[in-house]
């Protein structure tokens, strides 16, 4: 039987060792504080903040969500940005991607203070991920990495294989792993015999947004399979052949009209993977501890900065 790696229980622990920093902030200095901006109507967007805006408060975060019209233009969102990069309450800033079509979301995500990047998007903060110097790291591959140390799963030496190279899950995923000394391929769209690639992973990370589409093909037995993928399916037909062996799953389809899949066939993890993240309940619950994560370590240094260390 595979090891399902429980993306819940590991949020958990990372949010009981943050409960004592938080708490340690508290005291000497004051709670860490947390800015979310939202823009825009999708509920997909909506529901991300109101749970990290949940999490906050069950840690001690001050957070506040700020709701500017989906008209914003991009100078008068550029002055949000700097005047919170100003606000000595506020150690992260979060910008809720997407932003509508009139924002020019490179030049957003360039004007939020590198030191309250909790997302680590900040050109400066790659740069540091690249060259392997601290900073906050893009929360989901974080999310993994912690994932892989907490269940003890060797990476240095590995062969590890991630499919899909975005700047916010495939390209980081890669470069953690190779700071990890894991033996790195990215694959893409354009990568030739992507199944053949795929079979030489000891770690797979599938992140393309693709329902269910690496098969049993793609898999090389015993390998870790992480699965990034949330595609929400409607799709009876399709949910049939997905999830052929799981009524469960089915039922959802039936109550709720959608069901969530990774990009990778569930039943083939089952059946190659020494161990798998499921979806849901894998990676997911990780993003936002490690937001979490980002936040209170923003705020250590800012305190370290104001003449108040607190020791993490
Ligand atoms: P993205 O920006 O759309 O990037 C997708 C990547 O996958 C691209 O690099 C693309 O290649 C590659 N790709 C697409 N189709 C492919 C194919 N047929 N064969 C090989 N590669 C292919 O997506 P993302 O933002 O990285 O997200 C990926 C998935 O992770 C989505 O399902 C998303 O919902 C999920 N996600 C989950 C979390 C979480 O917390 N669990 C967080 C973030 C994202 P090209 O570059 O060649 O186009």
């Amino acid at each position: 039987m595979p090891t399902i790696l429980d993306g819940n229980r590991v949020r958990d622990q990372i949010l009981r060792d943050l409960g004592p920093r938080v708490a340690a902030l508290a005291e000497a200095w004051r709670p860490p504080g947390l800015a979310v901006v939202l823009i825009g109507n999708d509920p997909g967007s909506q529901i991300y903040v109101r749970n990290k805006v949940k999490a906050c408060a069950e840690l001690g975060i001050a957070s506040e969500s700020i709701t500017p019209p989906s008209s914003i233009a991009t100078e008068e969102f550029l002055a949000l940005i700097y005047g919170l990069n100003q606000r000595p309450d506020v150690d992260g800033i979060l910008v809720q991607l997407p932003l509508p079509p009139q924002v020019d979301t490179r030049r957003v995500l360039l004007a939020v203070s590198p030191e309250k990047d909790v997302d680590g998007f900040h050109p400066m903060n790659i740069g540091n991920l690249v060259a392997g110097r601290s900073g906050p790291r893009p929360c989901t591959p974080a999310g993994i990495m912690e994932l892989l140390k907490q269940y003890q799963i060797p990476v240095a030496g590995k062969r590890a294989v991630v499919v899909g190279r975005s700047d916010i899950v495939g390209k980081p995923m890669a470069l953690l792993l190779l700071h990890a000394h894991a033996t790195v391929t990215i694959c893409h769209s354009r990568t030739v015999d992507l199944p053949g690639v795929c079979r030489e992973g000891e770690i797979l990370v599938a992140a393309m947004g693709r329902p269910a589409m690496l098969t049993a093909d793609y898999i090389r037995p015993g390998a870790v399979v992480i699965d990034v993928g949330m595609n929400r399916i409607t799709d009876p037909t399709e949910a049939a052949r997905i999830f052929r062996n799981s009524p469960e799953r089915l039922a959802t389809l039936e109550r709720k009209g959608s069901v969530l899949v990774g990009d990778v066939d569930p039943l083939a993890m089952q059946e190659k993977a020494a161990a798998y993240t499921p979806v849901p309940g894998g990676v997911g619950p990780l993003t936002i501890a490690m937001l979490m994560s980002n936040t209170v370590s923003a705020a250590e240094a800012k305190a370290g900065q104001a003449g108040r260390p607190v020791l993490p």
